[in-house]
């Protein structure tokens, strides 16, 4: 945007520059031109000041002498006077160019009345008494005849005639074709002589400055562009023709013109340069602006892409590095240095997780087994065994199976305790644990009742299999000596249907039941619902 309209600006003073120029070659034409009818109106005014004050122009004009030689070469022989002649101070023409008007009188002649005055050059005006004597001219347009005329005067300087001659007007056209350049035509460039009065004296007659323009604003200033007569408008200059002697001043301007179109059609092409250069550079630096958004961007687009797939868990995903622009590679090398951090970080979090899940899923085993296990044997505790009778009894009533149930106890253990040490009694404890845990089936329940006392849950089991199963453990404590306390025996109160009594019932029914088989000599099975007087089996037995 603020290219084109720089561009513009420029286009717009190349323009005016352009113009000024043009401006300043018609100006200089203008001026050329008028030196030039300066330099010619001098010559010719001072060749007849020069004439006139011959010994033979004086002759002439007082007598009628044989044309001496001098003059007579200048009047006859000339091509470049229409018209030279003599007159006497009556105006009658003593002397002439191919002898044309001599005897007429030439008194009322405006060019007469004021060479006998002075030098002096005159108007351009259509020939009247040489009109039917010259030739007519080839296009048939009027004679028209530029006068001069200088006194000619006595020894003692009286005016004893005039020395006048007439040029042909197309005088004119010969300066303007000699000094305006043929390419100055062809490109429209016309030249104008115009008299004080604004008339045109040489160029179309009918053409006009518009009214409101006066030539003498144009003298000296800058080519201007004005509208003419004919209603186009016209890059115009303008210079007076310089006076280089009195006589030779007409007051005339020399006013060259050319169609504005014409005249600017440099400065147009010149302006019109700039604006498509300008559009060119706006067009190109907006494709290289774009080039270089695009360059940038899709990069990180592709990066901010990669970002998403890895936060949305995609770890591994590569970020696009490729031959981006060295700071968009940074930023993707950053973002890939910190994946990496972020994938070390995920793996060292996970491998801790672990651990920590591993350590409290062990400390947890370890909680468990410390709330529910015996420290000293590993069986259930008494809190489990508690427990573990309720839900026996409630699923065996609810499926009406049989439950039986076992207290156990070792005999005589306070012995071992006294004789051997705390220490070797746990070793008894602890071995007839294992014997008891060995000897169930693995559905069955071990657990530890109390010091030396345990409690044997027997599912789906009715009183010949808990006997049997009872006389089975007895058997297996006491059939082989454990440590230092060789042999030793454990004693059982049985309870069977279990699953229809209450957990107290069954516990001190199966108590009463291992009471009563201390009572009967240890080393035995009493059966709660047969006590009465209490049954005793013997393992032995
Ligand atoms: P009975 O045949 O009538 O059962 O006689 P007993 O000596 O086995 O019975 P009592 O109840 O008099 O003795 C039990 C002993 O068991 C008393 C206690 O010090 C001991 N005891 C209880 N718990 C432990 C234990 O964990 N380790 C050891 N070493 N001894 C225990
Ligand atoms: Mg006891
Ligand atoms: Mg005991």
């Amino acid at each position: 945007m603020a290219l084109t309209v720089l561009s513009l600006v420029i286009g717009r003073q190349v323009a005016i520059v352009e113009e000024r120029g043009q401006g300043e070659i018609l100006h200089s034409l203008a001026r050329a031109v008028a030196n030039a009818f300066s330099t010619g109106l001098y010559e010719r005014l001072h060749e007849i000041e020069l004439l006139a004050a011959t010994q033979d122009a004086r002759r002439m004009a007082q007598s009628t002498p044989a044309s001496p030689p001098l003059l007579a070469q200048a009047l006859v022989g000339s091509t470049r006077y229409a018209w030279i002649g003599v007159a006497d101070v009556q105006g009658t023409v003593r002397a002439a160019n191919n002898g044309l008007l001599v005897g007429s009188n030439v008194k009322e002649r405006p060019w007469f009345r004021s060479g006998m005055e002075r030098s002096a050059a005159g108007d351009v005006h259509e020939a009247k008494l040489l009109a039917a004597l010259l030739p007519a001219s080839p296009n048939n347009t009027p004679l028209r005849l530029l006068d001069f005329a200088a006194p000619i005067r006595d020894e003692r300087g009286e005016v004893v005639g005039v020395l006048g001659a007439h040029i042909d007007w197309n005088w004119a056209r010969d300066v303007i074709t000699a000094v305006r350049s043929e390419a100055n035509h062809e490109r429209g460039v016309q030249v104008f002589v115009l008299d004080p009065a604004g008339r045109v004296l040489h160029g179309p007659q009918e053409l006009r400055l518009a009214p409101t323009v006066h030539v003498s604003h144009l003298i000296d200033g800058r080519a201007e562009r004005l509208t003419w007569s004919d209603g186009g408008k016209y890059l115009t200059a303008a210079v007076r023709v310089p006076a280089r002697a009195a006589g030779a001043d007409l007051g005339w301007h020399v006013v060259v013109r050319q169609p504005e179109d014409v005249a600017l059609v440099a400065a147009h092409s010149a302006r019109d340069g700039v604006l498509w250069a300008g559009a060119l550079v706006a067009v190109g630096m907006a494709l290289l602006g774009w080039l270089v958004l695009k360059r940038i961007t899709q990069p990180l687009e592709a990066i901010a892409a990669t970002a998403r797939r890895i936060e949305q868990g995609e770890l591994h995903t590569p970020m696009p590095l490729g031959d981006n622009l060295d700071e968009v590679r940074e930023v993707g090398q950053a973002l890939q240095r910190m994946t990496h951090k972020l994938v070390e970080a995920n793996q060292t979090l996970e491998a801790k997780v672990a651990q920590r899940t591993a350590e409290l899923e062990r400390v947890n085993a370890e909680l468990e087994h410390l709330a529910t296990r015996d420290a000293l044997t590993g069986l259930h505790n008494r809190r489990v065994c508690d427990e573990r009778l309720w839900q026996e009894i409630l699923s065996h009533r609810r499926l009406s199976t049989p439950l039986a149930v076992l207290l156990m106890d070792i005999d005589h253990f306070k012995r071992i305790n006294d004789s051997l040490g705390h220490a070797e009694g746990d070793t008894v404890l602890q071995d007839v644990a294992q014997r008891l845990l060995q000897e169930c089936r693995r559905t069955d329940f071990v657990g530890r009742y109390g010091g030396e006392e345990f409690l044997i849950l027997l599912p789906n089991t009715d009183a010949g299999g808990a006997e049997l199963v009872a006389r089975n453990l007895l058997h297996a404590v006491a059939a082989r000596p454990i440590g230092q306390a060789g042999l030793v025996t454990i004693s059982a109160g049985l309870f069977v249907d279990a699953a229809a009594a209450d957990p107290d019932d069954v516990l001190q029914g199966a108590d009463a039941a291992l009471y009563a088989a201390k009572h009967a000599g240890r080393n035995r099975i009493t059966r709660f619902q047969d006590a009465g007087p209490f049954t005793e089996r013997r393992s032995e037995e």
